[in-house]
């Protein structure tokens, strides 16, 4: 019995991991195609001040428009596109199509994500090369990495932020409070802000606990005179409560969602009756 019990264990358990290994070696091919192919596409998600509500910029957001599938998110490839190293050239092509989308429009900044893995001592002299290329201040663009991505005493991955810093990208740790938020990061990284994950905004005001974290973070910063952005901001409540604890920024539904450049820059319309009138 415990045989049989153990090989039925044994099958589940391969059935899984075949499952898994077909996602990702579909997915993983699929995604090179789509590379070659230009199918990744990056939507714009307004940044706004809290004071004022005036946007001061987006975060660039990558989708995948599938020929298939439709328009998927990232939670349904960027796990795959890590782990087969792919993750580079999607970010590559992301801050492409971001370097274009700032020389188009004149004012704003940009945050691009991008994943510790990223910074592998080639990713500071293509942000320079492209900034240079597109005749852009380096203030229009800022990098977003994921704390839980970074691996504590990685020199390269520190040389590749100081690197950026000193070219005057701004490095903020995004979903801040999320991994192990080690403290020294913050003293040895030139972190110039940070970004509170939306899990801790969804329950304000009401809940106790994300209040006070939400209130130590932007303690923080302010501390660390960081600058200060918060995500996930769906009501006005929130808002009204993030702004009074003294965060400077925010993005989320209440300010506007994720969308296609052209919703935020509509081109000149075309007149209905312009062919008629012209002929
Ligand atoms: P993130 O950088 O923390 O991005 C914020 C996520 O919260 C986005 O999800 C955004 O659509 C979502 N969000 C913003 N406001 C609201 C809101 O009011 N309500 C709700 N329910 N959600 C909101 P998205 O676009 O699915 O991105 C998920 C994650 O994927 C990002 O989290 C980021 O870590 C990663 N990611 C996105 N684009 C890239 C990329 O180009 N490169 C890399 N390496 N990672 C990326
Ligand atoms: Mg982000
Ligand atoms: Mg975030
Ligand atoms: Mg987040």
């Amino acid at each position: 019995a415990a045989k049989a019990a153990g090989g039925g264990c044994c099958r589940v358990f391969t059935d899984a991991m075949r499952r898994r290994a077909v996602r990702r070696l579909t997915v993983e091919n699929d995604l090179r195609r789509a590379l070659e192919r230009g199918e990744l596409r990056v939507h714009y998600q307004p940044v706004v001040r809290l004071a004022d509500r005036r946007r001061t910029g987006f975060e660039a957001l990558v989708r995948w428009e599938h020929p298939e599938r439709g328009l998927l998110l990232p939670e349904e490839f960027l796990d795959v596109a890590e782990e087969c190293g792919l993750v580079t050239a999607v970010d590559a092509a992301v801050l492409e199509e971001v370097l274009g989308f700032l020389a188009r429009h004149p004012e704003g900044r940009v945050s691009v994500n991008t994943s510790a893995r990223r910074l592998d001592g080639t990713f500071a002299p293509a942000v320079a090369h492209g900034l240079a290329r597109h005749g852009l201040p380096p203030q229009r663009l800022a990098v977003e990495l994921l704390e839980t991505s970074l691996v504590p005493g990685d020199a390269v991955t520190e040389r590749e932020l100081h690197d950026l810093a000193d070219l005057g990208v701004e490095v903020l740790l995004d979903d801040f409070g999320t991994g192990y938020s080690a403290l020294s990061d913050l003293r040895r990284l030139p972190v110039g802000g940070l970004k509170l994950d939306r899990s801790f905004v969804g329950d304000l005001p009401a809940d106790a606990t994300s209040d006070r974290i939400a209130a130590a973070v932007v303690g923080l910063a302010v501390g660390f005179g960081l600058s200060s952005t918060c995500e996930g901001v769906e009501t006005a409540a929130q808002a009204a409560h993030l702004a009074a604890q003294g965060w400077r920024s925010a993005q989320g539904s209440l300010f506007g969602a994720p969308a296609p450049e052209e919703h935020w820059f509509p081109s000149p319309a075309v007149p209905a009756d312009g062919v008629r009138a012209s002929a």
